[in-house]
Formats: structure tokens, sequence, C-alpha cells
């Protein structure tokens, strides 16, 4: 498979989780499924819960402003990235993290809000930085494993303080590099494992151990450990895209989310034409703050294509 089908793959497979996901966002396990019973029904894409049909949530719409930042700015600009969140979260989004936004509201710069955050609350390991990373992890892949996952952690330093958001993000990065360039990121899930910060290490290998299982989760998937665990559980439990992402919205909670990071991993392991048609036709992303922008699947495929280039 082409790297471009691949790299395709990746961000509008993360996008369509998102937007199939979010409708059922704190609902239930299965209820996805007990919705649409049989795969293939046109009306899957079907919005609720504020949402139109096809609309992409703040998975994808901070996911495309990194991709932006990363482009307009020719690298990484962290004080660009910041800057464009705070100006998307000033314009009323319909939804927003409640760490992102602290976070991005509390007037501290850049450079010390996140941090600022996480030494009041104590608790910043949301997946927030791993649910907006595959726009970043397709423009980073080329620079290899070190490069990439540093990037990755600096970016989801930005809006959270808890190291574990970092790590979790890092992984994310590096399995979808392996992943683009036709690996397996199962198999190396050991090696990518001991790349990990050793405080972090051992829960990583927890979520990530062949045998686990979502229900054995010891947090809500809100959090970022459960949340990368589900995706990988989902990846190697199911057996093409479209069944990958519906086993992710399956499992309930952040169904967006989980399904935007399994998008993400699936897309790119299966590649774009993996991705229905009727799921890709709906998809849209407003851009709040940044004009009246919506992208739509071409647009999303030109930015990417550009991101990969
Ligand atoms: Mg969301």
């Amino acid at each position: 498979m082409q790297w471009a089908e691949r790299t395709a793959g990746a961000v509008i497979g993360s996008a369509v989780g998102d937007a199939l996901g979010a409708p059922f966002e704190f609902g239930p396990a299965g209820a996805f499924s007990a919705r649409f019973p049989a795969p293939g029904a046109a009306e899957e894409m079907c919005g609720g819960g504020g949402w139109d049909p096809g609309e992409a949530t703040d998975d994808t719409q901070m996911a495309v402003m990194v991709a932006e930042s990363l482009l307009e700015r020719d690298g990484l600009d962290l004080p660009d990235i910041f800057r464009r969140f705070q100006r998307w979260a000033a314009s009323g989004p319909k939804d927003i993290g409640l760490q992102t936004e602290d976070v991005l509201t509390n007037g501290a710069p850049w450079d010390t809000a996140a941090a600022l955050h996480f030494q009041v609350s104590q608790r910043a390991a949301g997946n927030g930085s791993l649910m907006r990373a595959a726009t970043s992890a397709v423009y980073f892949a080329r620079d290899g494993q070190r490069a990439t996952m540093d990037a990755a952690r600096r970016i989801a330093a930005l809006t959270h303080g808890d190291r574990a958001a970092w790590e979790g993000t890092a992984l994310f990065h590096e399995l979808l590099r392996v992943t683009l360039e036709g690996g397996d990121p199962l198999t190396v899930l050991p090696d990518v494992l001991a790349l990990v910060h050793p405080d972090h290490r051992p829960r990583y290998a927890t979520v990530l151990a062949p045998d686990w299982h979502p229900g054995q989760a010891t947090e809500f998937n809100g959090a970022v450990w459960p949340c990368l665990g589900s995706a990988v559980w989902a990846l190697r439990t199911t057996a093409g895209y479209e069944e990958a992402v519906r086993a992710a919205i399956d499992l309930g909670g952040d169904t967006d989310t989980v399904a935007a990071v399994t998008g993400g991993l699936a897309g790119a392991y299966y590649g774009l034409d993996a991705i229905p048609a009727r799921w890709t036709a709906p998809l849209h992303v407003p851009l709040p703050g940044f004009g009246d922008r919506v992208l739509k699947l071409p647009q999303l495929l030109a930015l990417t294509h550009s991101l990969a280039a």
C-alpha cells in the first residue's frame, strides 16, 4: 500500500471515528450496535446530541489547527499552536475538554498554563492530547522515532501537565509512524513500550498487553491510559477499519475520542479505501474562531497531502 493511502487513512480515519462516535458520547456500551445491528446501514452517520450527521468534534478541530500551524509555520511553533487553540476556545466551540478549556483560558502563558493547571488540580491525564494527534503523527513520521515522540510530548504538554498524557501521545505517534511505514503496530508494541518514560511504562504495559480488555480498565476511558489501550484492543480484535471503529464506539463512554484514536490507527493500517464512502461523504469539520470555514473531505485530503509531503 502507498504512503499516501496510509497517511490519508490516518487523518480521515480519525475524523470519521470522531464524527461517528460523537452522538453516542457518555452512552452505555453496545448502543451503536443496538441501533445499527447489521453493518452497512446508510444512516449510521446519524448525528444527535447536538451534532449534525458527519460533524466532527473538538478532537478533529484541534487536529486541524495543529496541522495548519505545522504547515503555515513550516514546523513546530508551540506558541503558535497555543494561540490557535486559545482563539478557538474563546469562540465557544460546541465541545471542549474541561482541562483543555481551563488551560487555554486561565490567562497564563503557553509554556506554563498546563503546568499551572496540573499543580492546582493534580489531575491532568485526560485523553485530550491523544485525541488530536493524527495530523502531527503524520507530519513527524518521516523524521523518525525520536523526533516524532519528542514532538508528540511537546504538543501534548501545551494543554496537559501530566507526563502520562505526553507518554500516551508519544506512543500513539510512534505506533502510527510504524504503521504508515507498512509495519505492524501490534508486533512492535514491546519495543515501543521501552521508549516510554520509566515512571509511566508499567501502566502502559498493562493496557497495551495482548490479553488486556477494556472491561479491565480502572479509570473511565476519558483518561489517557484506557483510551489508548481500548484503541489498540479494537485494532487487535477486529479485521477491518469499519469493524474496529464499531467496536470502539460500542465500548460506550468517551466514544468520539476512543473512536478517533482507533480510527487513526485503523485508517493507517487498512488505508483510505477501507473507510466507507457513506461515512466520508457527510464528514465535515467546522473551525470555530476561524471564520465560517468548514473542511470537508476534499479539504481534509489536501491538508493531509501537504502534511505527508
Ligand atoms: Mg470530542
